[in-house]
């Protein structure tokens, strides 16, 4: 049987990111994707443009019309824009606990514009951290969330992936992708302990959009029953063929996206 996989998110309409990545990861990753949208983003691979978020109560009402009628196997949540927004997909999910929860932080793209407002980092925090199987931050988003400097070594990164752990969600993947380093390891904070997953840097600029590429192939696997060791290799090994095929796509003249 297929499962079925909601991604909780904002869109972007040059589609390398947002919630048209993550209906093509879904696809790829062979589940069927449904998208509730909670923001439109005027943006190309040269940058975001401007943010419109949908009105939290209109969010709301796409998640209780999807779960009147359709199972839902996994969810995957990315961009969520404002605090009322984060209150109203809570709220929204309430009732449905026990589906498993991939939640991407989304603050701020590749090119610097916000993607959270401000006053809303706390309520991800203290509302959002708590219902999540999974949190899978980057190293700026792992330490905004901790109010702690972004971590630069592999100590700090397993600390922070410890740290961010007790505030709730039942493992934290942080990725490494942004250290200054030949390497790109990512770290999973699980009940069984800490896991590196090694990586090697790709030397490209075709990264738009990895982030929700990633979460939405780790919702998928954890769907189809991965355990999240076996979900984070898969979906690592599958954001590393998207990156590596990436070349093969002609789209814009900034971050490109990959190739799903
Ligand atoms: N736009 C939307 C709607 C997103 O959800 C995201 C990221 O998660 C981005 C843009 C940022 O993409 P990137 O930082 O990979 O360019």
């Amino acid at each position: 049987m297929i499962r079925n996989v909601l991604s909780i998110a904002g869109s972007d309409p040059s589609g390398g990111a947002g919630i048209q990545a993550d209906l093509k990861a879904f696809s790829a990753r062979g589940v069927y994707g449904m998208a509730v949208l909670t923001a439109l983003t005027a943006q190309n691979t040269q940058g975001v443009s401007c943010v419109h978020p949908v009105p939290p109560q209109f969010v709301a009402d796409q998640i209780e019309a999807i779960f009147a009628d359709i199972r839902v196997d996994a969810v995957k949540i990315g961009m969520i824009a404002n605090a009322g927004i984060a209150e109203a997909v809570v709220e929204a999910l309430a009732p449905h606990r026990g589906i498993p929860i991939v939640l991407d932080p989304v603050m701020i793209a590749k090119g610097g514009a916000a993607l959270l407002a401000a006053d809303a980092v706390n309520i991800l925090t203290q509302r959002l951290l708590p219902l999540a199987t999974l949190l899978t931050p980057n190293l700026p988003e792992a330490a905004a969330l901790l109010h702690e400097p972004v971590a630069e070594d592999r100590e700090t990164m397993a600390r922070q992936a410890q740290a961010l752990a007790k505030l709730g969600p039942l493992a934290v993947l942080i990725k490494g992708g942004h250290l200054d380093s030949d390497e790109s390891p990512d770290v999973l904070a699980s009940p069984e302990g800490l896991m590196w997953f090694e990586a090697s840097r790709v030397p490209t600029k075709n990264t738009h959009g990895t982030g929700c590429t990633l979460s939405s192939a780790l919702a998928a696997e954890i769907a189809k029953g991965a355990t999240l060791t076996e979900a984070v290799a898969t979906a690592k090994q599958y954001l590393a063929g998207a990156v590596a095929a990436a070349g093969t796509l002609s789209v814009g003249s900034g971050h490109g996206p990959v190739q799903h």
